[in-house]
């Protein structure tokens, strides 16, 4: 082969690189942004999530006081207990009053009536290991459950029969608050209605906690540009998000999936997002080595682990909810000993240090800072195997070589 054949097939080469790498980065260039953007954590950052926690009886009570038992047995290097966000939900249908009406009318029942719980979600508070966030007044619309159970034996029964419904029991789209899935695919609400059920909804959270909240979890994640107005515009801070917003349910009733979010990141509204994508539901089968490999795989991207953990791993069965029990603790013990650095945070404590940039918490240093910038793009699957047939690639491979390869999880053994 000749030298000016060689030449030839270098310039090609990389004439392909730069072109390739370009058009790619021009493509993807807000999820670049983002991840460049997104606070770099200097520590790693344990958090449980637990939602649905709302009106129950004194079997629900019982499982709270066990799981502020089993975090209260444990600290940071900090002294700080780990904590399970508790995302509340303030009201459950009143089905005596439902059935009276023959369900022409809605009625709710208040967290407030369920004393035993609401003393032990306090006593949580008290104790260090809970944190209340705003899940929703309902885990519903209720105008759409009344509309359909007309005409639907099993809603009605669920808004009719005596006792305490279990919203879990209700069909996906329909566990969803903030949209109209009367009929799917959903359609959204008017503005004037979202105004009036967020502003209901913050009052009622207010009136039993005595706090405005400052930390929402949309119901299934579906929530739209106007619910994320009315929160900020009644004082709600941070958003709790799957790493993306689903703004409506399609013909399925599946949830429709509407760009990227990254933690710190924020909306026109200006609420902060956090994001949670990894779930330990023991009752599931999730294991604490599951929860392990999340933590780590959080820590090597500089970004918080945020464990989805909801209540029905502690409501039914008395061995399922032991299970779910022995696998928190195992978790613990796991990462205490693999990060005696992790920190066990609120999401809202770890807002706040993302928001102040806080430099104990979040890397300053811009070497640093490309090096978990590269990292993230070779953790995201879909994007790293495109990039790798491109000079976009090249620079990340380049990028990580030189500033990441080493550094290995803040305060990480491993
Ligand atoms: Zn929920």
């Amino acid at each position: 082969m000749s030298a000016a054949t060689l030449m030839t097939g270098f310039a090609l080469l990389l004439m392909w690189l730069l072109a390739s790498g370009t058009l790619l980065a021009a493509y993807h260039r807000r999820l670049l942004l983002a991840w460049w953007h997104e606070p770099v954590l200097r520590r790693p950052v344990l958090i449980f999530e637990s939602d649905d926690w709302g009106p129950g009886d004194d079997v629900h009570a019982r499982a709270l006081h066990n799981l502020a038992d089993v975090l209260a047995a444990y600290r940071d290097s900090d002294g700080r207990h780990p904590v399970a966000t508790l995302g509340i939900v303030l009201a459950l249908a009143d089905t005596a009053r439902i059935r009276e009406t023959e369900i022409n009318a809605y009625f709710r029942r208040s967290l407030a009536e369920y004393t035993s719980v609401l003393a032990a979600m306090l006593t949580g508070v008290e104790r260090g290991v809970f944190a209340l966030q705003l899940h929703g007044l309902e885990h519903y619309w209720a105008p759409s459950l009344l509309a359909l159970a007309k005409c639907d034996s099993q809603l009605k029964d669920w808004l009719t029969t005596p006792g305490l419904p279990r919203t879990e029991m209700l069909p996906p789209a329909l566990q969803s608050r903030w949209i109209d899935a009367v009929s799917l695919p959903s359609r959204p609400l008017s503005d004037d209605e979202i105004e009036a059920a967020v502003s209901e909804e913050v009052a009622a959270f207010r009136a039993i906690f005595h706090v405005t909240p400052t930390v929402v979890v949309p119901p299934t994640f579906v929530w739209t540009p106007a619910v994320e107005r009315a929160w900020a515009r009644h004082g709600i801070r941070y958003l709790v998000t799957p790493g993306r917003r689903y703004g409506a349910r399609d013909g399925h009733g599946r949830p429709v999936a509407e760009g990227a979010l990254v933690n710190g990141g924020h909306g026109e509204a200006g609420m902060m997002y956090l994001v949670r994508d990894d779930y330990f539901e023991p009752a599931r089968g999730h294991t604490a080595a599951r929860g392990l490999q999340a933590l780590q795989m959080k820590t090597r991207l500089g970004r918080p682990a945020l464990l989805e953990m909801h209540r029905f791993n502690f409501i039914d069965e008395p061995a399922v909810a032991e299970h779910a029990s022995d696998e928190i603790r195992a978790l613990l013990d796991a990462a205490l000993a693999a990060y005696p650095a992790v920190a066990f945070l609120s999401s809202e404590a770890l807002g706040r240090c993302l928001e102040k940039r806080d430099p104990l918490w979040v890397e300053q240093d811009h070497h640093r800072r490309l090096g978990m910038w590269a990292a993230r793009v070779r953790a995201h699957h879909g994007l790293w195997r495109w990039s790798r047939l491109t000079g976009l690639g090249l620079a990340v491979w380049v990028l990580w070589i030189f500033c990441a390869r080493g550094q290995d999880g803040a305060g990480g053994k491993s």
